[in-house]
Protein backbone atom coordinates (compact mmCIF):
# COMPACT_ATOMS: atom_id res chain seq x y z
CA UNK A 1 0.00 0.00 0.00
CA UNK A 2 1.48 3.05 -0.85
CA UNK A 3 0.69 6.55 0.22
CA UNK A 4 0.13 9.88 -1.71
CA UNK A 5 -0.53 13.01 -0.46
CA UNK A 6 -2.73 15.45 -2.39
CA UNK A 7 -4.07 18.70 -1.70
CA UNK A 8 -7.35 17.35 -3.78
CA UNK A 9 -8.53 14.12 -4.16
CA UNK A 10 -11.38 14.10 -7.24
CA UNK A 11 -12.67 10.46 -7.39
CA UNK A 12 -14.84 10.14 -11.04
CA UNK A 13 -13.49 11.57 -14.56
CA UNK A 14 -17.11 12.46 -16.06
CA UNK A 15 -17.59 16.48 -17.00
CA UNK A 16 -17.59 17.86 -13.23
CA UNK A 17 -14.42 15.85 -12.17
CA UNK A 18 -12.43 16.56 -15.10
CA UNK A 19 -13.05 20.10 -14.98
CA UNK A 20 -12.63 20.53 -11.47
CA UNK A 21 -9.00 18.55 -11.82
CA UNK A 22 -8.01 21.28 -14.67
CA UNK A 23 -9.34 24.38 -13.19
CA UNK A 24 -7.74 23.83 -9.86
CA UNK A 25 -3.88 22.71 -11.48
CA UNK A 26 -4.20 25.57 -13.69
CA UNK A 27 -4.95 27.71 -10.04
CA UNK A 28 -1.83 25.96 -8.73
CA UNK A 29 -3.70 23.20 -6.35
CA UNK A 30 -1.74 19.68 -6.75
CA UNK A 31 -4.87 17.68 -7.99
CA UNK A 32 -5.85 14.22 -8.54
CA UNK A 33 -8.30 13.00 -10.75
CA UNK A 34 -9.14 9.04 -10.11
CA UNK A 35 -11.20 7.68 -13.09
CA UNK A 36 -12.27 3.75 -12.68
CA UNK A 37 -12.13 3.10 -16.52
CA UNK A 38 -9.60 2.68 -18.50
CA UNK A 39 -10.47 5.60 -21.13
CA UNK A 40 -13.51 8.18 -21.60
CA UNK A 41 -15.33 5.76 -23.80
CA UNK A 42 -18.44 4.94 -22.61
CA UNK A 43 -21.91 4.30 -24.84
CA UNK A 44 -24.96 6.33 -24.39
CA UNK A 45 -23.83 9.13 -21.87
CA UNK A 46 -25.11 12.17 -22.55
CA UNK A 47 -23.72 14.38 -24.69
CA UNK A 48 -25.45 18.18 -25.56
CA UNK A 49 -22.82 20.67 -24.27
CA UNK A 50 -24.91 24.03 -24.09
CA UNK A 51 -24.08 27.59 -24.33
CA UNK A 52 -23.92 28.20 -21.12
CA UNK A 53 -20.84 25.39 -20.86
CA UNK A 54 -19.10 26.96 -24.49
CA UNK A 55 -18.90 30.72 -22.51
CA UNK A 56 -17.40 28.90 -20.12
CA UNK A 57 -14.77 27.28 -22.46
CA UNK A 58 -14.74 31.20 -24.26
CA UNK A 59 -13.72 32.71 -20.88
CA UNK A 60 -10.89 29.40 -20.77
CA UNK A 61 -9.69 30.93 -24.56
CA UNK A 62 -10.66 27.33 -25.28
CA UNK A 63 -13.94 27.56 -27.64
CA UNK A 64 -12.05 27.72 -31.24
CA UNK A 65 -10.41 24.21 -29.93
CA UNK A 66 -13.37 22.80 -28.30
CA UNK A 67 -15.06 23.72 -31.85
CA UNK A 68 -12.65 21.50 -33.62
CA UNK A 69 -13.65 18.24 -32.03
CA UNK A 70 -16.21 16.17 -33.72
CA UNK A 71 -19.92 18.08 -32.95
CA UNK A 72 -23.14 18.39 -34.36
CA UNK A 73 -25.01 21.93 -34.19
CA UNK A 74 -28.32 21.70 -33.19
CA UNK A 75 -30.08 25.14 -33.18
CA UNK A 76 -33.78 24.18 -32.59
CA UNK A 77 -35.56 21.97 -30.56
CA UNK A 78 -38.56 20.17 -31.28
CA UNK A 79 -40.42 17.19 -32.08
CA UNK A 80 -43.58 15.45 -33.20
CA UNK A 81 -46.38 15.28 -30.56
CA UNK A 82 -48.93 12.26 -32.22
CA UNK A 83 -49.25 14.06 -35.42
CA UNK A 84 -48.51 17.85 -34.56
CA UNK A 85 -45.18 19.09 -35.08
CA UNK A 86 -43.58 21.64 -32.60
CA UNK A 87 -40.94 23.75 -31.69
CA UNK A 88 -39.99 24.27 -28.55
CA UNK A 89 -36.75 26.53 -28.54
CA UNK A 90 -34.94 28.46 -30.42
CA UNK A 91 -31.85 28.92 -29.54
CA UNK A 92 -30.83 31.22 -32.23
CA UNK A 93 -33.06 33.99 -30.25
CA UNK A 94 -30.04 34.03 -27.54
CA UNK A 95 -27.66 36.84 -27.99
CA UNK A 96 -24.27 35.00 -27.26
CA UNK A 97 -21.14 33.77 -29.34
CA UNK A 98 -22.48 30.12 -29.57
CA UNK A 99 -26.53 30.32 -29.63
CA UNK A 100 -27.00 26.63 -30.44
CA UNK A 101 -26.09 23.08 -28.32
CA UNK A 102 -23.12 21.35 -29.69
CA UNK A 103 -23.92 17.61 -29.49
CA UNK A 104 -20.37 16.47 -28.82
CA UNK A 105 -19.97 12.37 -27.67
CA UNK A 106 -18.78 12.68 -24.10
CA UNK A 107 -15.54 10.89 -24.63
CA UNK A 108 -14.19 13.57 -26.94
CA UNK A 109 -15.46 16.11 -24.48
CA UNK A 110 -13.29 14.44 -21.85
CA UNK A 111 -10.81 13.50 -23.93
CA UNK A 112 -10.38 17.32 -24.98
CA UNK A 113 -10.40 18.54 -21.83
CA UNK A 114 -8.20 16.56 -19.79
CA UNK A 115 -5.42 16.90 -23.03
CA UNK A 116 -5.65 20.47 -21.69
CA UNK A 117 -5.48 20.11 -18.12
CA UNK A 118 -2.49 17.87 -18.39
CA UNK A 119 -0.59 21.37 -19.80
CA UNK A 120 -0.46 21.42 -16.14
CA UNK A 121 1.98 20.49 -13.82
CA UNK A 122 -0.33 20.24 -10.94
CA UNK A 123 -2.67 18.16 -12.29
CA UNK A 124 -2.35 14.31 -12.93
CA UNK A 125 -4.96 12.03 -13.79
CA UNK A 126 -5.23 8.11 -12.96
CA UNK A 127 -6.94 5.89 -14.95
CA UNK A 128 -7.97 2.53 -14.40
CA UNK A 129 -8.01 3.87 -10.34
CA UNK A 130 -11.55 3.00 -8.84
CA UNK A 131 -12.22 4.44 -5.46
CA UNK A 132 -13.45 1.62 -3.20
CA UNK A 133 -13.79 3.81 0.47
CA UNK A 134 -12.68 6.54 2.33
CA UNK A 135 -9.82 7.07 4.74
CA UNK A 136 -11.51 8.68 8.33
CA UNK A 137 -9.62 9.76 11.26
CA UNK A 138 -11.44 11.69 14.16
CA UNK A 139 -14.58 11.99 11.71
CA UNK A 140 -13.08 13.53 9.15
CA UNK A 141 -12.32 11.96 5.54
CA UNK A 142 -8.36 12.09 4.73
CA UNK A 143 -8.29 10.90 1.52
CA UNK A 144 -9.47 7.15 -0.43
CA UNK A 145 -8.79 3.70 -1.08
CA UNK A 146 -8.15 2.79 -4.67
CA UNK A 147 -7.96 -0.12 -6.59
CA UNK A 148 -5.25 0.16 -9.08
CA UNK A 149 -3.51 -2.37 -11.78
CA UNK A 150 -0.96 -2.35 -9.31
CA UNK A 151 -2.93 -3.21 -6.27
CA UNK A 152 -4.26 -1.55 -3.64
CA UNK A 153 -3.56 2.09 -2.55
CA UNK A 154 -4.47 4.49 -0.42
CA UNK A 155 -4.43 8.59 -1.73
CA UNK A 156 -4.37 11.12 1.34
CA UNK A 157 -5.44 14.72 0.63
CA UNK A 158 -7.22 17.94 2.45
CA UNK A 159 -10.13 17.23 0.28
CA UNK A 160 -11.96 14.52 -1.54
CA UNK A 161 -14.41 15.64 -4.04
CA UNK A 162 -16.91 12.62 -5.26
CA UNK A 163 -17.57 13.25 -9.02
CA UNK A 164 -18.52 9.94 -9.10
CA UNK A 165 -22.08 10.04 -10.79
CA UNK A 166 -25.42 8.84 -9.62
CA UNK A 167 -24.19 6.03 -8.26
CA UNK A 168 -21.79 7.38 -5.81
CA UNK A 169 -19.98 5.29 -3.48
CA UNK A 170 -18.08 8.48 -2.01
CA UNK A 171 -21.36 9.51 -1.01
CA UNK A 172 -22.75 6.09 0.04
CA UNK A 173 -19.70 5.49 1.83
CA UNK A 174 -20.11 9.27 3.12
CA UNK A 175 -23.69 8.12 4.47
CA UNK A 176 -24.85 11.24 3.49
CA UNK A 177 -28.72 11.94 3.48
CA UNK A 178 -30.25 11.58 -0.37
CA UNK A 179 -33.81 12.98 -1.21
CA UNK A 180 -35.23 11.33 -4.45
CA UNK A 181 -37.48 13.12 -6.24
CA UNK A 182 -39.22 9.55 -7.91
CA UNK A 183 -39.29 9.36 -11.41
CA UNK A 184 -42.10 7.98 -13.93
CA UNK A 185 -39.74 7.18 -16.61
CA UNK A 186 -37.28 4.96 -18.06
CA UNK A 187 -34.65 4.49 -21.38
CA UNK A 188 -34.25 2.24 -23.44
CA UNK A 189 -31.00 3.15 -25.74
CA UNK A 190 -30.13 1.44 -29.07
CA UNK A 191 -28.21 2.34 -32.15
CA UNK A 192 -29.21 2.44 -35.71
CA UNK A 193 -27.18 2.92 -38.91
CA UNK A 194 -27.27 6.05 -40.93
CA UNK A 195 -26.10 6.23 -44.73
CA UNK A 196 -24.58 9.21 -46.35
CA UNK A 197 -27.36 12.15 -47.16
CA UNK A 198 -29.84 9.70 -45.06
CA UNK A 199 -33.16 11.23 -45.55
CA UNK A 200 -34.25 10.03 -41.68
CA UNK A 201 -33.11 13.26 -39.46
CA UNK A 202 -32.61 13.68 -35.99
CA UNK A 203 -35.71 14.31 -34.01
CA UNK A 204 -36.15 16.09 -30.31
CA UNK A 205 -39.23 13.66 -29.71
CA UNK A 206 -41.21 11.41 -31.45
CA UNK A 207 -44.82 10.77 -29.20
CA UNK A 208 -47.35 8.75 -29.86
CA UNK A 209 -48.99 5.41 -29.30
CA UNK A 210 -47.99 5.31 -25.18
CA UNK A 211 -44.08 5.93 -26.28
CA UNK A 212 -41.39 8.47 -26.94
CA UNK A 213 -38.62 8.01 -29.06
CA UNK A 214 -35.51 11.03 -29.03
CA UNK A 215 -32.82 10.38 -32.34
CA UNK A 216 -29.93 11.79 -32.00
CA UNK A 217 -27.52 12.03 -34.94
CA UNK A 218 -23.93 10.72 -34.25
CA UNK A 219 -22.45 11.53 -37.36
CA UNK A 220 -21.99 7.77 -38.65
CA UNK A 221 -24.67 6.36 -36.80
CA UNK A 222 -28.13 6.89 -35.15
CA UNK A 223 -28.51 6.93 -31.60
CA UNK A 224 -32.19 6.40 -30.81
CA UNK A 225 -33.60 6.83 -27.22
CA UNK A 226 -37.04 4.85 -26.10
CA UNK A 227 -38.62 6.39 -23.28
CA UNK A 228 -40.74 4.02 -21.55
CA UNK A 229 -43.02 3.83 -18.44
CA UNK A 230 -40.67 3.65 -15.05
CA UNK A 231 -40.67 -0.41 -14.64
CA UNK A 232 -42.26 -1.61 -18.00
CA UNK A 233 -38.76 -2.81 -19.62
CA UNK A 234 -39.87 -6.48 -18.21
CA UNK A 235 -43.36 -5.84 -19.49
CA UNK A 236 -42.02 -5.18 -22.97
CA UNK A 237 -39.46 -8.16 -22.91
CA UNK A 238 -42.38 -10.21 -22.27
CA UNK A 239 -43.85 -9.16 -25.10
CA UNK A 240 -40.83 -9.99 -27.45
CA UNK A 241 -38.43 -8.20 -29.88
CA UNK A 242 -40.64 -8.78 -32.51
CA UNK A 243 -43.35 -6.34 -31.05
CA UNK A 244 -41.02 -4.30 -29.93
CA UNK A 245 -39.81 -3.19 -33.55
CA UNK A 246 -43.33 -3.00 -34.32
CA UNK A 247 -44.25 -0.60 -32.02
CA UNK A 248 -40.99 1.21 -32.45
CA UNK A 249 -42.37 1.75 -36.01
CA UNK A 250 -45.37 2.67 -34.63
CA UNK A 251 -44.25 5.66 -32.70
CA UNK A 252 -41.65 6.43 -35.36
CA UNK A 253 -43.05 5.46 -39.18
CA UNK A 254 -40.21 6.95 -40.74
CA UNK A 255 -37.76 4.23 -38.92
CA UNK A 256 -38.97 2.22 -41.75
CA UNK A 257 -36.80 -1.51 -42.04
CA UNK A 258 -34.09 0.11 -39.96
CA UNK A 259 -35.94 -1.51 -36.75
CA UNK A 260 -34.65 -4.96 -37.86
CA UNK A 261 -31.33 -3.83 -36.75
CA UNK A 262 -32.86 -4.52 -33.34
CA UNK A 263 -31.71 -7.83 -33.23
CA UNK A 264 -32.44 -8.87 -29.77
CA UNK A 265 -32.61 -7.47 -26.36
CA UNK A 266 -28.56 -7.35 -26.60
CA UNK A 267 -28.57 -4.17 -29.02
CA UNK A 268 -30.94 -2.45 -26.37
CA UNK A 269 -29.33 -0.75 -23.22
CA UNK A 270 -31.64 -0.06 -20.03
CA UNK A 271 -30.87 3.23 -18.36
CA UNK A 272 -32.81 3.84 -15.09
CA UNK A 273 -33.34 7.28 -14.80
CA UNK A 274 -33.33 8.68 -11.20
CA UNK A 275 -34.04 12.25 -10.00
CA UNK A 276 -32.56 13.18 -6.46
CA UNK A 277 -30.42 15.33 -4.51
CA UNK A 278 -28.25 15.23 -1.00
CA UNK A 279 -29.79 17.51 1.32
CA UNK A 280 -26.14 17.52 2.86
CA UNK A 281 -23.39 17.99 -0.29
CA UNK A 282 -19.89 17.48 1.91
CA UNK A 283 -19.00 16.21 5.54
CA UNK A 284 -15.56 17.24 7.01
CA UNK A 285 -12.95 16.20 4.57
CA UNK A 286 -14.99 15.47 1.48
CA UNK A 287 -17.30 17.60 -1.02
CA UNK A 288 -19.87 15.86 -3.46
CA UNK A 289 -20.99 17.67 -6.82
CA UNK A 290 -22.24 16.66 -9.96
CA UNK A 291 -24.62 13.83 -10.57
CA UNK A 292 -22.95 12.43 -7.03
CA UNK A 293 -24.87 15.00 -5.31
CA UNK A 294 -27.98 15.54 -7.68
CA UNK A 295 -28.60 13.14 -10.48
CA UNK A 296 -30.83 14.81 -13.01
CA UNK A 297 -33.55 13.87 -15.34
CA UNK A 298 -32.76 13.60 -18.86
CA UNK A 299 -35.18 16.07 -19.81
CA UNK A 300 -33.49 19.01 -21.05
CA UNK A 301 -30.19 17.77 -21.32
CA UNK A 302 -28.63 19.72 -18.70
CA UNK A 303 -26.55 17.06 -16.58
CA UNK A 304 -23.56 17.62 -18.31
CA UNK A 305 -24.02 21.22 -18.15
CA UNK A 306 -24.67 21.39 -14.47
CA UNK A 307 -21.86 19.29 -13.68
CA UNK A 308 -20.01 21.63 -15.16
CA UNK A 309 -21.08 24.36 -13.42
CA UNK A 310 -20.43 22.79 -10.22
CA UNK A 311 -17.34 22.42 -10.79
CA UNK A 312 -16.59 26.24 -11.65
CA UNK A 313 -18.68 27.04 -8.45
CA UNK A 314 -16.16 24.41 -6.29
CA UNK A 315 -13.14 26.23 -8.11
CA UNK A 316 -13.89 29.53 -7.15
CA UNK A 317 -14.83 28.83 -3.67
CA UNK A 318 -12.56 26.32 -2.95
CA UNK A 319 -9.10 26.79 -4.54
CA UNK A 320 -7.29 29.17 -2.08
CA UNK A 321 -9.09 27.88 0.76
CA UNK A 322 -7.04 24.87 -0.58
CA UNK A 323 -3.73 27.00 -1.39
CA UNK A 324 -3.56 27.14 2.10
CA UNK A 325 -4.89 23.67 3.81
CA UNK A 326 -7.57 22.21 4.28
CA UNK A 327 -11.13 23.90 3.49
CA UNK A 328 -13.07 24.74 6.93
CA UNK A 329 -16.81 23.98 6.62
CA UNK A 330 -17.82 26.94 6.03
CA UNK A 331 -16.36 26.95 2.81
CA UNK A 332 -18.00 23.78 1.90
CA UNK A 333 -21.08 24.80 2.59
CA UNK A 334 -20.77 28.22 0.21
CA UNK A 335 -20.27 25.34 -2.50
CA UNK A 336 -23.89 23.75 -1.91
CA UNK A 337 -25.25 27.11 -0.80
CA UNK A 338 -24.03 28.65 -4.22
CA UNK A 339 -24.89 25.87 -6.31
CA UNK A 340 -28.28 24.05 -4.69
CA UNK A 341 -30.98 26.77 -6.07
CA UNK A 342 -30.19 26.41 -9.37
CA UNK A 343 -30.00 22.36 -8.90
CA UNK A 344 -33.95 22.81 -7.16
CA UNK A 345 -35.02 24.67 -9.80
CA UNK A 346 -34.30 22.63 -12.81
CA UNK A 347 -35.22 19.96 -11.00
CA UNK A 348 -38.01 21.40 -10.26
CA UNK A 349 -39.03 21.78 -14.25
CA UNK A 350 -37.99 18.24 -15.24
CA UNK A 351 -40.05 16.61 -12.71
CA UNK A 352 -42.96 19.02 -13.64
CA UNK A 353 -42.37 17.97 -17.57
CA UNK A 354 -41.91 14.40 -16.75
CA UNK A 355 -45.44 14.32 -14.55
CA UNK A 356 -47.24 16.41 -16.40
CA UNK A 357 -46.51 16.29 -19.64
CA UNK A 358 -44.23 13.22 -20.95
CA UNK A 359 -46.29 10.73 -18.29
CA UNK A 360 -49.29 10.87 -19.47
CA UNK A 361 -48.27 10.91 -23.16
CA UNK A 362 -47.29 7.49 -22.35
CA UNK A 363 -50.32 6.20 -20.47
CA UNK A 364 -52.61 7.30 -23.44
CA UNK A 365 -53.97 5.21 -25.91
CA UNK A 366 -55.83 7.64 -27.47
CA UNK A 367 -54.76 9.97 -30.45
CA UNK A 368 -52.65 12.47 -28.63
CA UNK A 369 -54.09 16.50 -28.25
CA UNK A 370 -51.37 18.91 -28.36
CA UNK A 371 -51.13 21.13 -25.04
CA UNK A 372 -51.53 24.46 -24.91
CA UNK A 373 -47.85 25.58 -24.05
CA UNK A 374 -46.82 23.60 -26.96
CA UNK A 375 -49.87 24.75 -29.60
CA UNK A 376 -48.51 28.48 -27.79
CA UNK A 377 -45.01 27.80 -28.73
CA UNK A 378 -45.88 27.45 -32.52
CA UNK A 379 -47.51 30.03 -32.52
CA UNK A 380 -46.21 32.73 -31.33
CA UNK A 381 -41.75 31.84 -32.35
CA UNK A 382 -40.77 34.89 -29.90
CA UNK A 383 -41.43 32.97 -27.10
CA UNK A 384 -39.38 30.04 -27.87
CA UNK A 385 -36.37 32.23 -26.25
CA UNK A 386 -37.87 31.44 -22.74
CA UNK A 387 -37.39 27.21 -23.06
CA UNK A 388 -33.84 28.37 -25.10
CA UNK A 389 -32.89 30.47 -22.60
CA UNK A 390 -33.68 28.23 -19.42
CA UNK A 391 -32.05 25.38 -21.14
CA UNK A 392 -29.36 26.83 -22.95
CA UNK A 393 -27.92 29.16 -20.35
CA UNK A 394 -30.02 27.78 -17.02
CA UNK A 395 -30.57 28.95 -13.70
CA UNK A 396 -27.31 30.96 -12.08
CA UNK A 397 -24.60 30.37 -14.75
CA UNK A 398 -21.02 30.33 -13.15
CA UNK A 399 -18.42 32.49 -14.38
CA UNK A 400 -14.99 31.92 -13.69
CA UNK A 401 -12.86 33.25 -10.65
CA UNK A 402 -10.27 30.97 -9.57
CA UNK A 403 -6.90 32.28 -11.37
CA UNK A 404 -5.27 30.99 -14.07
CA UNK A 405 -1.53 30.57 -12.05
CA UNK A 406 0.50 30.94 -15.35
CA UNK A 407 -0.63 34.22 -15.67
CA UNK A 408 -0.10 35.84 -11.74
C1 LIG B 1 -30.41 8.27 -20.02
C2 LIG B 1 -29.65 9.48 -19.73
C3 LIG B 1 -29.45 10.40 -20.74
C4 LIG B 1 -28.79 11.59 -20.47
N1 LIG B 1 -28.66 12.49 -21.45
C5 LIG B 1 -28.03 13.66 -21.19
C6 LIG B 1 -27.83 14.61 -22.23
O1 LIG B 1 -28.21 14.40 -23.38
N2 LIG B 1 -27.20 15.75 -21.91
C7 LIG B 1 -26.75 16.01 -20.64
O2 LIG B 1 -26.20 17.11 -20.41
N3 LIG B 1 -26.88 15.12 -19.67
C8 LIG B 1 -27.50 13.94 -19.91
N4 LIG B 1 -27.63 13.02 -18.92
C9 LIG B 1 -27.04 13.29 -17.60
C10 LIG B 1 -25.50 13.34 -17.65
O3 LIG B 1 -24.96 12.18 -18.24
C11 LIG B 1 -24.96 13.52 -16.23
O4 LIG B 1 -25.72 14.49 -15.54
C12 LIG B 1 -23.50 14.01 -16.25
O5 LIG B 1 -22.69 13.13 -16.98
C13 LIG B 1 -22.99 14.11 -14.82
O6 LIG B 1 -21.61 14.35 -14.81
P1 LIG B 1 -20.72 13.90 -13.56
O7 LIG B 1 -19.34 14.27 -13.89
O8 LIG B 1 -21.32 14.43 -12.31
O9 LIG B 1 -20.90 12.31 -13.45
P2 LIG B 1 -20.65 11.18 -14.53
O10 LIG B 1 -20.73 11.69 -15.91
O11 LIG B 1 -21.55 10.07 -14.15
O12 LIG B 1 -19.15 10.75 -14.30
C14 LIG B 1 -18.76 9.99 -13.19
C15 LIG B 1 -17.44 9.35 -13.50
O13 LIG B 1 -16.93 8.74 -12.32
C16 LIG B 1 -16.42 7.46 -12.63
N5 LIG B 1 -16.51 6.67 -11.39
C17 LIG B 1 -17.63 6.19 -10.80
N6 LIG B 1 -17.33 5.58 -9.64
C18 LIG B 1 -15.99 5.70 -9.49
C19 LIG B 1 -15.09 5.27 -8.48
N7 LIG B 1 -15.51 4.61 -7.39
N8 LIG B 1 -13.76 5.53 -8.65
C20 LIG B 1 -13.31 6.20 -9.74
N9 LIG B 1 -14.13 6.61 -10.74
C21 LIG B 1 -15.45 6.38 -10.61
C22 LIG B 1 -17.30 6.97 -13.76
O14 LIG B 1 -16.68 5.96 -14.52
C23 LIG B 1 -17.53 8.25 -14.55
O15 LIG B 1 -16.56 8.45 -15.54
C24 LIG B 1 -28.29 11.83 -19.16
C25 LIG B 1 -28.44 10.89 -18.16
C26 LIG B 1 -29.13 9.72 -18.44
C27 LIG B 1 -29.32 8.72 -17.36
Amino acid sequence: MSEIQNRCCVVGGGPAGVMLGYLLARAGVAVTVLEKHKDFFRDFRGDTVHPSTMQLMKQLGLLQYFLQQPHQVVETVGGVYGNYSFQLGDLRTLSIDTPYIALMPQWDFLNFLSSKAKAYPEFSLRMEHEATGVIEREGCVRGVVVQTPAGEQQIEADLVVACDGRHSRMRQAAALPLKDLGVPIDVLWFRLSKTQNDPLKAVMANINYGKMLILLDRQDYFQAGLIIRKGSFAELQQQGIEQFRHSLQQVAPQLGERVQEIRGWDDVKLLTVQVNRLLQWWRPGLLCIGDAAHAMSPVGGVGINLAVQDAIATANLLWKPLTKGKPRLDDLNRVQARREFAVKATQAVQVMVQNHSIAPALESTAPLKPPFLMRLLKAVPILRVIPAYAAGIGVRPERIHSPDRARL
